[in-house]
């Protein structure tokens, strides 16, 4: 870290007069007096920070600065936490989220990853950009680590941290703009040792970089989370109507109706876990088309329609369309429905690779070597597609699956306008 000048000077940090050390870098600055600017590339051991990641925008005299870039000067006025800049921010991280394929609940880094827990502070539900499922590798040659380039957001904190005893880098900045991609000294990488291997595993804010032999040891802890979920008290208990409300209601029920597309029903377990529950639900809505009642085409128009499940089929859009087309509000349950999830897992690899791997070479591929085909069959999207790019979504409900306490509390909500409280701790993309 750099020494810097002792001399203090008086800034303003959001209107408020602070007084700092000049020359002190604006993260930090502010992390000391109380305001939090959120960072993915920036890491003490790195001075200067790489300022890559542009997660930690700022104004700076009116002007949008990088703060791990920036240094307190005398008579500064620095903008943190204003409406533009949250959601600026905001916007930074789902960038981040549709550029490479985040599928958190295949990734061994859930829960300890930064960019999982920047999009959790930010209450992102969805990216507000189409994502981008790039087709990259995974790098197996190295002799300690793996390479998931998939999640890579290239910090260059690998490049600027991760050496071997006798200070040889490791990894290295290839390619450039779009194309970069982070490239491994396979000779030195080598030669690390296995602890430092490991902390270089540690020093990748997501989860691209792996090690081989070993596993993260405590999955689904979150990095932010205050208190372990297996010490938290239970959630209180779900505010339902009162009485009065709840013979109001019924007598003006409200009609759900549920799809699963490209999904596993997982998503409808969960809406079934919600146990007793479920009656009291029950007295405030009738479920219309929906696999919970076998009723397959729409009798009535609905006040809310549950999607679990992306579009990975014409037949799949085509419901979707028709859910859109009859239902009040839309909200897509689960993360298949939000992201694609596994079912995307397939985007980034050709169709025609994939129907020939699932139907003549995989090794339960049945003697008739055909890939199925009729006018009747469904016809396979070349992607799996998030519902929200087919038609407007007006709810999301994150989580693989979602809890039944989550999703209960997001109907109540939006069909009788009761309290939502959701604890941080169990909003889950995971
Ligand atoms: S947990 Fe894995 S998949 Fe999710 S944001 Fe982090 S790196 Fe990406
Ligand atoms: S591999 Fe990890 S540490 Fe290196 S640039 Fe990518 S995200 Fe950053």
């Amino acid at each position: 870290m750099k020494a810097h000048d002792e001399k203090e000077v008086r800034i303003l940090l959001d209107g408020k007069a602070i007084t700092c050390p000049e020359g002190g870098n604006l993260v930090r600055v502010a992390q000391e007096n109380g305001v939090y600017i959120p960072t993915l590339c920036f890491f003490d051991h790195i001075d200067p920070s790489p300022g890559t990641c542009r997660v930690c925008t700022v104004k700076v005299n009116g002007k949008y600065t990088a703060a791990c870039q920036a240094t307190a000067k005398a008579g500064m006025e620095v903008e943190v936490m204003t409406p533009e800049l949250l959601d600026y921010r905001k916007a930074v991280v789902e960038l981040l989220f549709a550029e490479g394929n985040h599928i958190c609940p295949l990734c061994e880094k859930s829960g300890k990853c930064t960019l999982q827990a920047l999009g959790y502070e930010m209450h992102m539900e969805t990216p507000r950009f189409p994502y981008t499922f790039p087709d990259r590798q995974i790098d197996y040659r190295p002799t300690h680590l793996m390479l998931e380039h998939h999640r890579c957001v290239q910090c260059k904190r690998c490049v600027e941290d991760v050496f071997t005893d006798d200070g040889k880098p490791v990894f290295f900045f290839q390619q450039r703009g779009k194309d970069t991609v982070v490239a491994v000294d396979y000779e030195q990488e080598a030669r690390l040792t296995p602890e430092q291997a490991h902390r270089a595993m540690d020093i990748c804010p997501v989860g691209t970089i792996l090690l081989k032999e070993d596993t993260i040891e405590a999955p689904g802890h979150r990095k932010y989370d205050h208190v372990p979920i297996s010490e938290l008290p239970p959630p209180a208990a779900t505010e339902k109507p009162g009485a009065v409300a709840m013979v109001a209601a019924a007598e003006q029920k409200k009609v759900v109706a549920t799809v699963s597309l490209a999904g596993c029903f997982g998503c409808h377990m969960s809406m079934l876990d919600m146990d007793l529950d479920l009656l009291d639900l029950l007295q405030l809505v009738t479920f219309n088309r929906s696999p919970l009642t076998d009723i397959k085409q729409f009798t009535t128009r609905c006040d809310i329609g549950l999607i679990e499940g992306g579009c990975c089929s014409d037949e799949n859009v085509e419901v979707l369309r028709k859910f859109r087309e009859n239902c009040d509000i839309l909200v897509s349950v689960g993360a298949c429905a939000i992201n694609g999830n596994l079912p995307a897992l397939r985007n980034w690899l050709p169709l025609e690779q994939v129907m020939t791997e699932a139907y003549l070479d995989a090794p339960t591929a049945d003697a008739t070597g055909l890939i199925p085909h009729h006018e009747d069959l469904p016809k396979i999207l070349d992607k799996v597609y998030p519902c929200h790019e087919v038609v407007k979504i007006d709810y999301f409900i994150p989580g693989c699956p979602p809890g039944a306490d989550h999703i209960y509390k997001v109907v109540q909500n939006i069909l009788f306008g009761t309290n939502f409280d959701v604890p941080y701790e169990i909003f889950k993309y995971d």
